[in-house]
C-alpha cells in the first residue's frame, strides 16, 4: 500500500499537535463501520483497537433561557431506550416519547436493511433483496408507504413522527452530519440511523481516530502487507493496445515502479483519474461527481476544562453534543452556505472525547473539537479562508460558549481546520469530507458516476476503485474496501480470470 502523506489513515488519523496532545485530523466518532462487522471480521482488537462507546452517544441543550421560555431540561440519547424515552418525556412530553419509542421499534428493521446494502454491491437488484423484507414483516407496511418514507426528506419524517421542535431539531441535526439538509429529498434514512445506536453506540478509539488506521496497518503487516508512507502513486502503469488497455503497476513520486496485477485505488476517484492520465478510459476521463462546494469547518481546541452546560452532568459530555434546538438554525446556516456565504449563525457539535480517554492530553486537559456545517469552499463575494479563518473560528466558538457559559475562556491552543485547509492538509478535494456529494443521485448506484459504480473502470482492466468516492460514500465505514476486496477476490477466481482474458484478448484483437 503506498499512501502519499506522510501519517497514515488519511481522514482516520490523529497526531500529536500539542506536546501531549492527540489530536484527530479528520473524523472522530465511529458510526458506520460498527455496524458493518469489519472491526470483528478482521479481528482488529487483537490488533490493538479498543473502542469507547459513547454512552450516552447523543445530547441536546435546551434553547438558551429566554429563547423560548424552556425549562431548561437537556435531552439526553443513551443507548437504553427506556432511559432515552425518560429524558424526551421530561423535554418534551410523554407524547413525544412515546412516538420516539414506536419510532425506534419501526426503523430499527429499515436500517438494519440500510446497513446490509452498504455492505454489499450497489446493483438495483441487491439493492431490493436488500430492502424487500422491510415490507414483508407482519404486519406488513405498504411498499408505497416504505418508498414515500426512504424518498422523502429527514425533515417531513420527522415532522410526521413527533411534535416537539427541540426533539426534531437534536435527530435533524445528526441526520445532516453526512451532508445533505435534512429538508433533502431522500434524507429520511440518515435520521432513522439513529434507531440502530440504541443497539451499538457511536464509539472513538481509545488514542484517537487513528487508532482504527494503525490497526488495519497492523493487521495488514500481519499479513505480509507492507504500507509506505510519503511516497504515493504518481502514475499508473499501462500495458496493451488501445482498446484493450490493462493496468499494470504504479509508479510512485520517488520513481519506484511496482508491478502488480491489480490496482485498488483508494484515493478521491478525480485524483485516480490524474493518475491515469491519457490512459484514462471515457468512463474515467469523463466522469464529473458532484464535489459541492465545501462542507464543514472544524476547531480542534486543547482546553483547560471540559464544556460545562448548565443542569447536564459529564456523563453526556461522552457523545455527540447536538447544539441545536430549532431546525431553523439549520435552515440558515445552510441557506447563507447556499448563498456562497460562511454562516451567520453556525450550528456547532461538539466532541470532547477526553472526557472518557485520559490518553489524549494531560491531566486537567481536554481536547474540543467543534464541528460547524456549511462552510463554503469558494465564497460568492471572493474573500478568502486566509482572512476569514479566525473570525469564523470565534464566531463557531462564541456558538458552543452560548450553551457552555465559559468554554471561550477555557480555550488555550486552537487549531483550525477550513474547507480550503482540509483540502490541502488531507487531499479532500473542495473541503469535501465525503470526497463526493451524500446526495440520493450520488449514492447506491449512481456513485461516483453511474459508469464507475461496480468499483472497476470500464476499459482499463485491473484497476479498482475504493474508498469514500465509491458506494457507499464517506463517514468511517470500511464497507467500500471490503466489496472492493470482494470484487477483485470475484474477478480473479480461475473461471474469471480465463473469461476475462478471453474477453481482453478478444477486443485486442479488433484493434
Ligand atoms: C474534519 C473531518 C471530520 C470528520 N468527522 C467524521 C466523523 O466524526 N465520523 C465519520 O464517520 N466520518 C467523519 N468524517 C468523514 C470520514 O473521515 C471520511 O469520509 C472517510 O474517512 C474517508 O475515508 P477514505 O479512506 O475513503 O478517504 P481519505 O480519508 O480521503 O483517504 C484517501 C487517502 O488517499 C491518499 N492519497 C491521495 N492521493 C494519493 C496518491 N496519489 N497515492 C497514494 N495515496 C494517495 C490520501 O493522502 C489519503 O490518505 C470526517 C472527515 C473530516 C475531514
Amino acid at each position: 500500500m503506498v499512501e502519499s502523506d506522510s501519517v497514515l489513515g488519511g481522514a482516520v488519523s490523529t497526531v500529536e499537535r500539542w506536546p501531549g496532545v492527540r489530536v484527530d485530523r479528520g473524523s472522530s466518532a465511529h458510526v458506520i463501520i460498527r455496524h458493518s462487522g469489519i472491526v470483528e471480521e478482521l479481528e482488529l482488537e487483537r490488533f490493538g483497537l479498543r473502542y469507547v462507546d459513547c454512552d450516552p452517544w447523543g445530547f441536546a441543550p435546551a434553547p438558551v433561557p429566554g429563547d423560548d421560555g424552556s425549562d431548561g431540561r437537556p435531552l439526553v440519547f443513551s443507548v437504553d431506550l427506556d432511559a432515552t424515552c425518560a429524558s424526551i418525556a421530561a423535554a418534551c412530553g410523554d407524547a413525544d416519547a412515546a412516538a420516539y419509542r414506536r419510532f425506534v421499534e419501526v426503523w430499527g428493521p429499515r436500517s438494519a436493511a440500510v446497513v446490509r446494502a452498504f455492505g454489499d454491491r450497489p446493483s438495483p437488484a441487491r439493492l431490493a433483496r436488500h430492502l424487500w423484507p422491510i415490507g414483508s414483516r407482519r404486519p406488513r407496511t405498504p411498499g408505497g408507504e416504505i418508498a414515500v418514507d426512504f424518498l422523502g426528506s429527514g425533515d417531513a419524517l420527522l415532522d410526521r413522527w413527533f411534535s416537539s421542535e427541540r426533539l426534531k431539531a437534536a435527530l435533524a441535526w445528526f441526520g445532516a452530519q453526512s451532508g445533505p439538509p435534512m429538508s433533502e429529498p431522500g434524507t429520511a434514512a440518515m435520521v432513522g440511523w439513529v434507531a440502530l445506536l440504541h443497539d451499538v453506540p457511536p464509539g472513538h478509539p481509545v488514542g484517537g481516530s487513528g487508532g482504527l488506521t494503525q490497526a488495519l496497518a497492523a493487521r495488514l503487516a500481519a499479513d505480509g502487507g507492507r504500507v509506505t508512507l510519503g511516497d504515493g502513486a504518481a502514475r499508473l502503469l499501462v500495458d496493451g493496445p488501445a482498446g484493450a488497455r490493462r493496468v499494470t503497476g504504479v509508479q510512485t513520486t520517488s520513481g519506484r515502479r511496482i508491478t502488480a496485477p491489480v490496482v485498488v485505488a483508494a484515493c478521491h476517484v478525480l485524483a485516480t483519474r490524474a493518475l491515469a492520465g491519457d490512459d484514462a478510459p471515457p468512463a474515467l476521463a469523463d466522469a464529473d461527481p458532484p464535489l459541492g462546494n465545501g462542507f464543514g469547518l472544524v476547531l480542534r481546541a486543547q482546553t483547560n476544562a471540559l464544556p460545562a452546560y448548565p443542569g447536564v452532568g459529564e456523563e453526556a459530555l461522552q457523545g455527540l453534543q447536538l447544539l441545536c434546538t430549532d431546525r431553523a438554525q439549520l435552515a440558515r446556516a445552510h441557506g447563507d452556505w447556499l448563498a456562497g456565504e460562511v454562516p451567520r449563525e453556525p450550528v456547532p457539535l461538539a466532541m470532547s472525547f477526553s472526557a472518557s480517554d485520559p490518553t489524549l492530553a494531560p491531566a486537567g486537559q481536554h481536547v474540543v473539537t467543534v464541528w460547524g456545517q456549511w462552510y463554503p469552499y469558494a465564497l460568492a463575494d471572493g474573500s478568502d479562508w486566509e482572512t476569514l479563518a479566525e473570525p469564523a473560528a470565534r464566531q463557531l466558538i462564541a456558538a458552543v460558549d452560548r450553551y457552555a457559559p465559559g468554554f471561550a475562556d477555557s480555550v488555550q491552543r486552537l487549531y483550525v481546520q477550513t474547507p480550503l485547509r482540509l483540502e490541502q492538509e488531507l487531499s479532500l478535494l473542495r473541503g469535501n469530507v465525503m470526497h463526493v456529494e451524500m446526495s440520493l443521485a450520488s449514492m447506491f448506484g449512481f456513485r461516483p458516476t453511474p459508469a464507475l459504480s461496480g468499483h472497476r473502470v470500464p476499459g482499463l482492466d485491473g484497476l479498482y476503485l475504493t474508498g469514500a468516492s465509491t458506494h457507499p460514500g464517506g463517514g468511517v465505514s470500511g464497507n467500500s474496501g471490503r466489496t472492493a476486496a470482494r470484487v477483485v477476490l470475484a474477478d480473479r477466481r480461475p473461471a474469471a480470470r480465463l473469461r476475462a482474458e478471453v474477453g481482453h484478448r478478444l477486443r485486442a484483437l479488433r484493434r
